[in-house]
């Protein structure tokens, strides 16, 4: 599924800022570890296979589906929870690589102007 997009966004020449995996794992109040119920490194491996920065994993919470049917985000309802650390580290990895992608737009537009003097 997601290879399949990758696919489209290249054809469409869609700029892609990078990889985040959904429901990476399950953090289970039982134990200290992290089930990772749909398995693990899925993500990354698509991210290196396209070239892309993988920029984070959002593990699977509850609260996430409860909060978003009621409008309220899990920042919001859980704001210490992995997930929401998770949403924030992404976040900030996602503002890092639109300003990457906003230098080399620029670049390029230099270089495609005519030379002023
Ligand atoms: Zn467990």
């Amino acid at each position: 599924m997601a290879v399949k997009a990758i696919g489209m966004f290249e054809k469409l020449n869609v700029p892609m800022l990078g990889v985040i995996e959904n429901m990476s794992y399950f953090e289970c109040s039982k134990c200290t570890e992290k089930h990772y119920i749909f398995g693990q490194g899925g993500a990354q491996k698509i991210s290196e296979k396209y070239n892309l920065p993988f920029l984070g994993e959002i593990p699977l919470n509850s609260g996430i589906m409860t909060g978003s049917d009621l409008g309220k985000p899990i920042m919001l309802t859980q704001p210490d929870s992995a997930s929401a650390n998770a949403f924030t580290s992404s976040a900030k990895n996602i503002a890092a690589q639109c300003s990457i992608q906003a230098i080399r737009m620029q670049e390029e537009m230099e270089a495609e102007a005519p030379a002023s003097t």
